[in-house]
């Protein structure tokens, strides 16, 4: 995907503070962070979004959420984290190449979402 941030940032054409790579997945510091740990982890491959994720994206999915716990402790949030994927104009994704958001630090994030 020629113009997607996100798919830039993998290929190295826009910097960014990168402390994950590996063959399916990169991780790197948020730069607008909500939370003294505010890392993003998303595959190489370019996935728009969960909504259009396939069965096809299953191992890479696997591998995302299964390294969150590790960044996660290994950054400044080793007693748990929040996982945020937001997904589509409903779930407020700005950028169309999927991500999770690792949020955490010493302190509890709050409650999960505030109330319409
Ligand atoms: P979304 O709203 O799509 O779930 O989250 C997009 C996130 O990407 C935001 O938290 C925003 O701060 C972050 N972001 C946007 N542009 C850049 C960038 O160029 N570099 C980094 N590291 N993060 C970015
Ligand atoms: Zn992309």
């Amino acid at each position: 995907m020629e113009d997607c941030l996100f798919c830039k940032i993998v290929r190295g054409e826009i910097p960014a503070r990168k402390v994950h790579e590996d063959d399916w997945l990169i991780a790197f510091h948020d730069i607008n962070p909500a939370r003294p740990l505010h890392l993003l982890v998303i595959p190489k491959k370019h996935i728009t979004s969960l909504a259009t994720a396939t069965a096809d994206d299953t191992e890479i999915l696997g591998r995302l959420l299964a390294i969150t716990g590790r960044l996660a402790a290994e950054h400044g949030s080793p007693d748990g984290f929040r996982l945020i994927i937001n997904t589509g104009r409903i779930g407020h994704q700005e950028v169309p190449h999927l991500h999770a958001h690792i949020v955490g630090g010493p302190e509890p994030v709050g409650p999960m979402l505030k109330r319409a």
